[in-house]
């Protein structure tokens, strides 16, 4: 969740909260229930001023605020009412969210809140106040209809907001997870698969039926490239040979092996494959790979092994390697096999 996309929620939940707060206060004046009704009129102040705080980016001020009023302002209504009507129960979806706000504002690297020292003040709270009431009874005693209704109601409203929090939290980590795998498997210049992830589907390939066979691709002359056109124009050649590899083999794994080498997986044998790399090798040496004003050529040389059954992985890339070394030897920009 980006940092616009919280703030747009903390002003609709400041809002939801503020209309909770007008709407209770009406409950207090049926119970006359002086002393809420007069505690309404900061309460009110304090989310209005909520929404200027969410304005001015102070986030960390108006959690800290919001937190510690409404911590306050349930006690003071347990104590008041008794905890029949169940106010004290959001003691038990405050603390989550507080986890939940110090995990966000960690993430955003912003001020975090301490969630521990934040829950303990919370659980202190909540025994003082409904401990309070156990013992000597609610301040204004509330028809155990009225009191009824309150219960349920806040206790749904509870159990939605555990409910969604943990949700947004599970779908927070899972996001997260999948960005950490992304990052972790694919090479950031080009897009492609690492080689880490490479060495994985290689494995995989060994166990699995039917043939498959690799080609290990290196750039001609890349460290000549480098030095004429300078280290962004190498850059950008990595690129965009990389988008052609994907382009032309994309139905097969295309991985950045190493600096300018690259080595892809495909299912089938050299015989079904190699026309396949010879495509490759004649659409390169063809492109004009235009930067600013350069106009650079590129070839490229590949050496082709079929996975011959039993080899280990080392063995089968080693093949490709040397027949990629055959090609450079005699002349470049070829595939052998
Ligand atoms: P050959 O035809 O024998 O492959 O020669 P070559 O010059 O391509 O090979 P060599 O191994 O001598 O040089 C490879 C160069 O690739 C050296 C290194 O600086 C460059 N290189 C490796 N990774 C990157 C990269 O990410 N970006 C850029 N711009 N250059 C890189
Ligand atoms: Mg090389
Ligand atoms: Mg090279």
């Amino acid at each position: 969740m980006d940092f616009t996309r919280i703030r747009r929620f903390t002003y609709i939940i400041n809002s939801v909260i503020l209309f909770l707060v007008i709407a209770l206060a009406g409950f207090f004046f049926l119970c006359k229930a002086s002393i809420l009704i007069w505690f309404s009129i900061p309460t009110l102040l304090v989310y209005i001023l909520g929404y200027v705080l969410i304005f001015k980016d102070r986030l960390a001020i108006y959690v800290r605020l919001v937190y510690f009023w409404i911590t306050f302002y349930m006690c003071l209504c347990t104590f008041c009412l008794g905890y029949k009507i169940g106010f004290h129960l959001y003691c038990f979806s405050m603390i989550p969210i507080i986890f939940y706000t110090e995990y966000m504002a960690d993430k955003l690297g912003r001020t975090k809140v301490n969630a521990f020292v934040a829950s303990s003040i919370i659980a202190i709270c909540y025994l003082l106040s409904t401990g309070y009431t156990a013992f000597k009874g609610p301040v204004y005693p509330v028809d155990n209809s009225i009191a009824g209704a309150f219960w349920t109601f806040n206790s749904v409203i509870v159990i939605a907001f555990l409910v969604f929090y943990s949700r947004l939290m599970l779908s927070l980590i899972g996001d997260y997870e999948n960005q950490l795998k992304q990052t972790a498997l694919i090479d950031r210049l080009t897009g492609l698969y690492n080689r880490h992830y490479m060495v994985g589907r290689l494995e995989s390939a060994t166990k699995e039926n039917g043939p498959h066979s690799v080609a290990m691709i290196d750039i001609d002359d890349f460290k000549k490239i480098n030095d004429r056109y300078g280290h962004n124009a190498g850059d950008y050649v990595l690129v965009n040979v990389a988008r052609i590899l994907k382009d032309i083999c994309r139905d097969s794994k295309v991985s950045r092996w190493g600096g300018e080498e690259f080595l892809i997986l495909t299912s089938g044998t050299i015989t079904d494959n190699s026309a396949l790399i010879e495509k490759l090798r004649a659409s390169i040496e063809k492109e004009d790979f235009a930067f600013g004003e350069d106009h650079i050529k590129v070839t490229i040389t590949a050496g082709l092994a079929d996975y011959s059954g039993n080899d280990s992985i080392d063995r089968w890339v080693n093949v490709a390697d040397e027949n990629l070394y055959k090609g450079k030897k005699t002349g470049k920009n070829k595939v052998v096999y």
